[in-house]
């Protein structure tokens, strides 16, 4: 079987390494314009800031895919045919295949906004999104971000490490309103704030303003203002890269259309990763999951399906963890930004630091964890994913928080107190008691 494998991102890239495993004569071809190797790409801000180098944000070494018999085109696939089972590339001899796996991802959404092209505005999604702002932030004083997602946070630290003026345009009341509720959002307010960050709420960017030499001067924004700047980030959300499917017949929407087995509708081509919309995604998940760890789960798991193995994309509860700035941010399960009418939540702050925690669950008799958030707290995975799936009532979550707890010996004060500030919100419940973890003493002793 010969597997070609368009786009060398994680999923790509997960796919021919559980593919390798389970057919080891299978002939896999790798095709990507971006780069000859893989790379992570949520570490490509630290290459701006100087904290990495190109070799580190490689996870394997140059000799890793010839010793794994995984071949590397480093080229641009410009058409299918499908009939023919053949992918032409820019420069190289066509491709003929078995099997056919976009692993495209995405890249930055545009909002047709007048003066998008002049020279300063750009996204932040490829290796050569952070060289071009590397060059084109060197004179700048000023910067504006459209948009407050996660990429927009990492845009300004990378651009306040430089000491650049950065301001972000936020369409929503609040930061992250569409995601995060307001008691989360106003901790990560707080947190721009301190590192200098101007954030504009309800505000969108209307128009792009360029001086003589065709480069962005100023932004006007939908409440009539002018700011002026050398460089605008577009962090608007990204979008899946669908150029090739083109005259393909295969079915596409927003993303590249998929079965619970990650197949198109043109059979022995598959999708997965940025780029993959599922047709029937499960309650309350998304049909277009642009994340790594889901990238990987759908590399590997459309790997098994290639190789004769049907076997279904199942997630299971979601995870999601990010940084902004210094406040380090994890969440587990659905935390709607409000409660729905059957849920209830529970919220609790350090009356001083930048610490706090969220348990969302059935208002029902039941008391279901549904979901987590947690900010400055790092919790441990496993423990958080078993809670959900077995739908655990948020006051045995509570009892056992010491279990969840990834840092002990850091945030192991504060569970008291969650507890305590539990109990005295709901007087007419049995009180939480909780339990007793070992100690770090004691689990060395243990070992
Ligand atoms: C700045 C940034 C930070 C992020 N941080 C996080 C994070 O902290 N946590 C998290 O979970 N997720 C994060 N993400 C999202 C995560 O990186 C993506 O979800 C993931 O990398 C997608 O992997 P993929 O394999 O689907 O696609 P990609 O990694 O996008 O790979 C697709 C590859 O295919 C290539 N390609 C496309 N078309 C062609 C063609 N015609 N011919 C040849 N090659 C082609 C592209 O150039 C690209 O190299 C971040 C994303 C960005 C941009």
């Amino acid at each position: 079987m010969h597997l070609v494998i368009i786009g060398n991102g994680i999923a790509g890239v997960s796919c021919a390494q559980a593919v390798r495993r389970l057919q080891p004569t299978a002939r896999i071809t790798l095709v990507s314009a971006e780069s000859a190797h893989h790379f992570s790409r949520p570490a490509l801000m630290y290459l701006y800031m100087g904290h990495l180098r190109w070799p580190d944000v490689k996870p394997f070494e140059d000799w890793y895919w010839t010793e794994n018999r995984l071949e590397l085109v480093h080229d641009r696939a410009t058409h299918l045919d499908a009939a023919a089972r053949t992918v032409h590339l820019a420069a190289g001899p066509s491709l003929t295949y078995d099997a056919l796996l976009l692993a495209t991802g995405a890249t930055t959404r545009y909002y047709d906004w007048p003066g998008q092209h002049l020279r300063g505005v750009q996204g932040l999604v490829s290796k050569a999104d952070v060289e071009l702002m590397a060059e084109t932030t060197l004179q700048v004083q000023e910067a504006v971000i459209v948009g407050g997602g996660l990429i927009g946070v990492e845009m300004a630290e990378m651009l306040r490490t430089r000491g650049h003026g950065v301001t972000m345009l936020v369409r929503d009341r609040h930061y992250w309103g569409s995601v995060l509720p307001p008691e989360e959002a106003a901790l990560v307010d707080a947190q721009l704030r301190r590192h200098g960050v101007r954030v504009h709420y309800e505000t969108e960017l209307t128009e792009v303003l360029g001086d003589d030499a065709g480069r962005v001067r100023a932004v006007r924004t939908s409440r009539g203002t002018e700011l002026p700047c050398q460089w605008l980030g577009i962090a608007t959300g990204v979008t899946p890269a669908l150029d090739l499917t083109a005259g393909t017949g295969i079915d596409t929407d927003r993303g590249i259309l998929v079965d619970d087995y990650l197949q198109t509708s043109v059979p022995g081509i598959f999708a997965a990763g940025d780029c993959a919309q599922r047709r029937s995604p499960g309650p309350g998940e998304a049909a277009i999951e642009p994340l790594w760890y889901t990238g990987r789960m759908q590399g590997e798991t459309v790997a098994h399906t290639i190789c004769g193995q049907p076997t279904a994309y199942r997630r299971g509860p979601w995870f999601n963890s990010a940084k902004f700035f210094d406040l380090e941010y994890q969440t587990y399960g659905q935390v709607p930004a409000r409660p729905g009418a059957d849920e209830a939540s529970f919220w609790w702050q350090h009356p001083t630091a930048a610490l706090g925690l969220r348990l969302h669950y059935r208002a029902d008799a039941s008391r279901a964890l549904l979901g987590v958030n947690a900010l400055g707290l790092r919790l441990r995975h496993d423990v958080c994913d078993q809670w959900l799936r077995r739908g655990v009532p948020v006051g045995e979550v509570l009892a056992q928080l010491g279990a969840a707890n990834f840092d002990p010996e850091f945030f192991a004060q504060h569970e008291p107190a969650i507890v305590a500030a539990y109990n005295a919100r709901h007087p007419d419940e049995p009180a939480v008691v909780l339990r007793r973890r070992k100690g770090l003493l004691s689990r060395l002793l243990s070992v």
